[in-house]
């Protein structure tokens, strides 16, 4: 049932924005997403409208708000690779940060007041201990951390000086997939650990390397804090409702509260799967900290927020799920394996 209110989902073919885009369409929101289809899948868009364009695009974007009358918009359109942020800012910095500029004067003009960003861990930079709670201070290592900082500081500027409201939600490591297993993580290129533990599960790469096995951790490996997709994706709900109802401007992380080594991920992936994984012991990876769990005490107090799938082997086992089906079809699709 519709509850009469419109939200533009800026991003909504990417990972996130789709399965945000998917609970809000159960919830009875109108959605319509708005997306340039560089990384995200026309595929994945299955919840209401779907329009192409950049965000760079302030005549396609001023159609769009002239057209729907969205309530508020959720901001996902990102570059998101941290090593290609390094030797490539400009192009972080243009679509990051001017073109989110962009979608916020275009906003302005419209008088659309209620904005949700997609914020990130990385802003927070090399914690001085966990769990990181959200006054720690932001101090990213990296052009993609500083980007999404850039945006955080503009709508605290934005929101003292113009009429709007917005909520910052700070991912830890987003895993998993759409349960039922309608959509799921699909990069090209994939950097991230669990999909990369999943494809060599199913014989698409020959094995897994471990970037760093001398960290300060229990077992020597970067120790992460895997979120479900879907528990990020009711985050986002209950942060709408949170700002529609006239909350203040905020910044929430959104993790479990629990780190996992890459080891254990890669021994939960093998007893999910029941496939043997190869595994080899790599350096460490530039820019990685030891270890980065989220305090999300405020998520839960301010929000109601609470992960409903916070097991690895309920993340593991969803993005499993997911893989084989895309693993089917479109087998020899992927770039291939760099090894
Ligand atoms: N990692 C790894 N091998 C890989 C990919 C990632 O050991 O092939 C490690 C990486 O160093 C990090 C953790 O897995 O400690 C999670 O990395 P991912 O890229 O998934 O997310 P990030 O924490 O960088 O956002």
């Amino acid at each position: 049932m519709s509850v009469g209110k419109t939200i533009l989902v800026v991003g909504g073919a990417g990972y996130i924005g789709s399965h945000v885009s998917l609970a809000a369409h159960e919830r009875g929101y109108d959605v319509v997403v708005y997306d340039n289809l560089v990384y995200g899948h026309r595929s994945a868009v299955q919840w209401g409208e779907f329009v192409l364009g950049d965000m760079a695009d302030a005549d396609q974007l001023r159609l769009v708000f002239r057209h729907y009358r969205p309530q508020a918009v959720m901001h996902f359109a990102a570059y998101a690779y941290v090593g290609e942020s390094v030797s490539d800012p400009e192009k972080y910095y243009l679509n990051n940060v001017a073109a989110t500029l962009n979608l916020l004067r275009v906003m302005r003009e419209a008088g659309c007041r209620h904005i949700i960003f997609s914020s990130t861990c990385a802003t927070y930079g090399v914690p001085l201990g966990n769990p990181i709670n959200e006054d720690h201070p932001q101090s990213p290592v990296n052009p993609y951390g500083r980007s999404k900082l850039m945006v955080e500081t503009v709508l605290a500027d934005y929101a003292a000086a113009y009429d709007l409201r917005y909520v910052n939600l700070r991912y830890f490591n987003a895993a998993g997939a759409d349960p039922r297993g309608r959509i799921g993580e699909d990069h090209n290129p994939e950097t991230h650990l669990i999909p990369l533990v999943l494809d060599a599960a199913a014989g698409r790469r020959p094995g897994v390397s471990i970037f760093g096995t001398d960290y300060d951790t229990p077992d020597g490996t970067c120790v992460r804090d895997y979120i479900h997709v879907n528990d990020l994706a009711q985050a986002h709900l209950l942060a709408l409702e949170y700002l529609l109802d006239g909350g203040r401007s905020a910044g929430f992380n959104l993790g479990n509260g629990r780190g996992y080594s890459v080891r254990e991920v890669i021994a939960c992936a093998a007893a999910v799967t029941g496939r043997k994984i190869a595994v080899s012991e790599a350096p460490r990876r530039a820019g990685d900290p030891p270890a980065l769990v989220g305090g999300t005490a405020l998520a839960e107090k301010t929000l109601g927020w609470r992960p409903a799938l916070p097991r690895l082997e309920d993340i593991v086992g969803t993005a499993w799920n997911w893989h084989k089906k895309i693993s089917d079809e479109s087998f020899g699709r992927l770039t291939p394996c760099p090894h």
